[in-house]
């Protein structure tokens, strides 16, 4: 029998085409025209296959894979919700699809209509003055939103202003974005409910500090209720305050960023306002600035004048920080769901993401050690296993669950607890699939009690077993020609 799981390369058959062009039409191109530096010396490397096979191939592969829409998939910190289907169909109009950055903008009305209505719904929803949809992701939209805190000091001469205070639950793009940025992260501890410590806080205020990066509700999805304090004490010391809304589903149409005190942000559309993500796949992290820094927001603007939508580039901008608009469709994808959802039901959103997340807590806190107790925001961190003489480590769970059809959630993150898993439900899921989890879940703790070797073999249903993730990690095979070497070295 064919197996259509093999690689692509293994279905080879000399000769055999999937698809040709009629020759008359496409004459020789004449290679001669090419400089024979540029020529090719090898003949290319590609597999021989037909239509049939590639296509059997990849829907078999992709068979293996597991997604939002095959099952529960809880991984904290990324809102893995569903991705409703509407919104795919939106971003695949031709309208849309079709058009060129570089047309003039009298034939792209209604897309600048979308671009600019979104950075509006933006605005409302966060309390914040103007929003530019160009960055690519999270990490990027951080980036900028630090460029412009830099900016803002310098432009008042004050170059002293480097350090960026970070709390130690943050994501770990936080401290990253603040280097690139050229500017030093400076982190300080969390105290005993997972929350900023005012008194670190305080310790390390200075006027070297241009601004500290917050997460509310933080890592540990916990809600900050000194949040007010915090912002004070920070402008107080001349810093600026930068709100990372990656997740923004638990004060979805509740509490608002602006009124919190923060001066910038950035929203992930490919998290809260459920445009696929994962796999690398194209992301968009808006960023939201109060008034006085609306100067300062990227290339190219988009703005407008009575019904008139047009495009600006100003001078006092960042200047530009991704090709056009950034990534368009995603964008349009984040507007077709918030308008299907409408002001009403967005408000909803995060309520129903928050009394997931604590029912959860509630349910598995008798099994499950939770070092943070009282109410949760739209995600929980439990720290392994109350029974910790099992040997059974947060691992094991995680790849236990596998055999039971569900993704694991995210493991050893936030770093504050040594067997840290965070789970976060969202709001799309059915009280049916949340109480399939739970009782997965227990059913797990249990196994951890009386046959704990099941667990250390987990998973066994799945086509691949435990990874080697470090062998993986080390040895990068990205072509069937390092595969190939592979396997021949190995002998
Ligand atoms: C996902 C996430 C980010 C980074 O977003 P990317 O789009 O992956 O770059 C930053 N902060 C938090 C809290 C996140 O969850």
């Amino acid at each position: 029998m064919i197996n259509y799981n093999k690689m692509i390369f293994e279905l080879s058959n000399p000769g055999r085409i999937g698809y040709s062009l009629p020759k008359e039409r496409f004459p020789e191109y004449n290679i001669t025209q090419i400089e024979t530096q540029y020529l090719r010396e090898d003949e290319l490397l590609l597999p021989e296959v037909s239509e049939l096979d590639v296509l059997r191939h990849f829907t078999n592969i992709s068979n293996k894979n597991f997604g939002v829409e095959n099952g529960f998939y809880p991984l904290g910190s990324c809102t893995m919700k569903y991705n409703p289907k509407i919104n795919e169909e939106m971003a695949g109009l031709k309208a849309f699809k079709n058009l060129h950055p570089l047309q003039p903008v009298s034939t792209t009305q209604g897309a600048l209509e979308v671009y600019y209505n979104l950075q509006q719904y933006l605005s409302e929803i966060s309390g914040l003055h103007e929003f530019s949809l160009n960055p690519y992701a999270g990490a990027h939209g951080e980036l900028v939103g630090l460029m412009v805190i830099k900016a803002y000091h310098e432009d008042r001469g004050d170059f002293k202003r480097k350090k960026i205070i970070i709390p130690d639950s943050a994501h770990g793009t936080n401290p990253a974005s603040t280097t690139v940025c050229g500017m030093e992260a400076v982190e300080i501890v969390s105290n005993e409910r997972g929350r900023v410590n005012l008194e670190s806080l305080k310790a390390v205020l200075s006027d070297e500090i241009a601004g500290m990066m917050l997460t509310n509700p933080n890592t540990l999805g916990i809600f900050e209720n000194d949040i007010c304090e915090i912002t004070k004490l920070v402008h107080e010391a001349g810093g600026l305050m930068y709100y990372d809304g990656a997740n923004l589903n638990a004060l979805l149409g509740k509490v608002r960023p602006g009124d919190m005190g923060f001066d910038v942000m950035h929203i992930n559309l490919h998290k809260t306002f459920s445009t696929p993500h994962g796999g690398g796949g194209p992301g968009s992290g808006p960023v939201g600035v109060t008034e006085e820094l609306t100067k300062y927001l990227p290339n190219p603007k988009v703005k407008k004048h009575e019904d008139y939508y047009y495009v600006e580039n100003s001078k006092d901008a960042l200047g530009q920080i991704s090709s056009y608009f950034g990534n368009y469709l995603v964008a349009l994808r984040a507007y077709t769901y918030i308008r299907t959802l409408g002001k009403e039901n967005l408000r909803l959103v995060g309520p129903y993401a928050t009394l997931n997340a604590n029912y959860i807590s509630n349910a598995l806190k008798t099994a499950y050690e939770l070092p943070i107790t009282g109410y949760c925001m739209h995600e929980v961190v439990f720290n392994g296993l109350i029974n910790k003489e099992t040997e059974v480590k947060t691992l094991d769970i995680a790849k236990r669950l596998l055999d039971f059809g569900m993704h694991a959630p995210t493991i050893y993150f936030p770093l504050l607890f040594p067997q840290s898993i965070m789970i976060e439900p969202t709001e799309t899921e059915s009280k049916e699939t949340i109480d399939d989890f739970i009782n997965v879940m227990h059913k797990i703790a249990v196994e951890a009690k009386e046959q704990p070797e099941i667990l250390k073999q987990a998973p066994t249903t799945t086509p691949i077993r435990r990874t080697d993730e470090v062998f993986a990690a080390k040895m990068m095979i990205f072509s069937y020609k390092d595969y190939l070497e592979y396997i021949n070295n190995r002998g």
